[in-house]
């Protein structure tokens, strides 16, 4: 194999093994406890968007199959799962934890193989919080009255959940963890560019002894989530993914009984005040935007600099982002994975144009990048008009949108001024200042001094076209609970 050179140093690679992991050449739909064949015995392919080979074929479910898994759910839920103690409950949600835990290598070495994510993300980030997601609604399903006093809780059902491709492991436990701790069942669809770690989930599932229909796992297209939707006998949907979908599924739920959470897309504004310690700031937006391809829905897409430290900033920005290995996913060294797929990059590459189209200043890293795969260089777009589509709209790629700014009430109006409001951050050596910005910036999180931390205890979601309801903490177990 080749040696990297990044300005003068040599990095061997660091390949991350897969001789330990374990993928079947085609996968069922998992109903019931039980592997089913496709009623339409459709099958489609995903690829690793690394190199574009065949990683495994995946079943296609249609409406036939989603009605068999709702009536698995159903049926688990009455006779089961809702008479199940929540200590027994607990016991089976610790046991997939742990299990996930004995298996994390696997898991994570197949996230970077079918996402395209660096395997130090999978690794280090997506892995240990997915098991954590468990570990932290395990510890909450006997004591849901301790966490909601003096209201008479009850769960809602069946549980439809819907999740993309950027985390798809973690959203995967962000959404079935709670469910099962407030006593729901799930049919759950992974996104079709993504399917293989929640299909991996579901032999833990099975392993675990979890009784059959309390999760089942659904794989397929966008029609296949719809499925899931329109279902007549579905009592919640939680979604995660665009916007423009996050809509067709609020009207379809419109005037029907279903509870639903949406967490949708995101522009957000990372802000550099003229006291922030900008070195640390400048890898702060880095992690932000850069690491993970900008495929992040909260990822820092957005900059806002302080007049006076602009020119250092754009310095150093340059300097660290010339340092920064776009990859094998699977190299240790790597910083910067493949796109997820060839769609998604189109897209990307469609905004790069309209930039140039628009005429805006851009720098890209000069760094090599691989023949094979689907790839982008990281990208910045210096002083854009805040009309410009690149400012407004959500690029999910490794491109960041830097304007300056001279007051505080001025960032502010900028920030806020998009359609979304999901996530800030705010960099600056002043406790008043961060004060004064996470509270009026409209944004669900907002990080001072640090960017994309997560925490299974900490509730995320969005203001505005970024959705509604809240996923983690006592708010994400909230959306699966009716309240008296
Ligand atoms: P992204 O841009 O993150 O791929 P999408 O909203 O297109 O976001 O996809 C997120 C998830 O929603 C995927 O699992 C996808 O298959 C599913 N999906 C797409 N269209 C629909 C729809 N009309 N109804 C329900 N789910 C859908």
């Amino acid at each position: 194999m080749a040696k990297k050179q990044i300005k003068g140093w040599d990095y061997s690679p660091a390949p991350e093994s897969t001789s330990h992991i374990d993928l079947k050449k085609r996968y069922d739909l998992y109903i019931n406890g039980e592997w089913v064949k496709p009623s339409s015995k459709k099958y489609f392919k995903t690829i690793n968007p690394a190199n574009e080979e065949l990683l495994a074929e995946v079943a296609h479910a249609n409406e036939k199959d989603v009605d068999k898994a709702v009536k698995a759910a159903r049926k688990a839920y009455n006779e089961v799962w809702s008479k199940t103690s929540p200590s027994e409950r607990a016991k089976y949600i610790f046991r997939i934890a742990r299990l996930m835990q004995e298996r994390s290598r696997e898991f994570a070495v197949i996230e970077s193989l079918d996402a395209g994510k660096t395997i130090r993300e999978s690794r280090d980030v997506d892995v240990p919080l997915a098991c954590n997601h468990f570990f932290y609604n395990a510890g909450w399903a006997d004591k849901l009255e301790f966490a909601f006093p003096n209201r008479k809780i009850e769960s809602l059902g069946v549980a439809g959940q819907i999740i993309p491709w950027n985390f798809p492991l973690l959203m995967a436990a962000w959404k079935i963890a709670p469910a099962l701790a407030t006593g729901n069942t799930v049919v759950l669809k992974p996104a079709e560019t993504t399917p293989l770690t929640a299909l991996k989930l579901a032999e833990i599932i099975h392993d675990s002894g979890l009784p059959p229909g309390v999760v089942n796992i659904v794989t397929g297209y966008g029609d296949t989530g719809a499925a899931i939707v329109n279902h007549e006998d579905v009592d919640k949907i939680a979604f995660t993914g665009s916007t423009g979908v996050g809509k067709i599924i609020q009207k379809a739920v419109a005037g029907t009984n279903k509870k639903t959470t949406l967490e949708l897309g995101g522009k957000s504004a990372n802000i550099i005040m003229d006291d922030a310690p900008l070195d640390q700031a400048v890898e702060g937006i880095i992690n932000g935007i850069f690491f993970n391809q900008g495929h992040v829905c909260c990822a820092g897409s957005r900059l806002f600099v302080q007049e006076s430290v602009y020119d250092k900033v754009i310095e150093k920005l340059k300097h660290r982002m010339n340092s920064l290995i776009v990859g094998d996913p699977l190299d240790k060294n790597t910083d910067i994975g493949a796109i997820n797929s060839k769609e998604q990059l189109d897209i990307i590459n469609g905004y790069l144009k309209i930039g140039k189209d628009e005429g805006v200043e851009m720098y890209q890293s000069t760094c090599d990048i691989p023949g094979n795969g689907f790839y982008c260089r990281p990208t910045l777009v210096l002083n854009v008009a805040q009309s410009s589509r690149l400012v407004q709209e959500e690029i999910f790629g490794p491109v960041l949108a830097i304007q300056t700014f001279r007051t505080v009430d001025e960032v502010i109006q900028k920030a806020n001024n998009t359609p979304f409001g999901l996530a800030a951050g705010v960099w600056t050596d002043k406790g008043s200042r961060i004060f004064n910005l996470t509270t009026k910036l409209r944004a669900g999180v907002v990080w001072a001094n640090t960017y994309n931390k997560f925490d299974p205890a900490s509730p995320f979601g969005g203001y505005k076209e970024s959705g509604f309801g809240r996923e983690g903490g006592l708010h994400g177990l909230e959306g699966y609970l009716k309240m008296n």
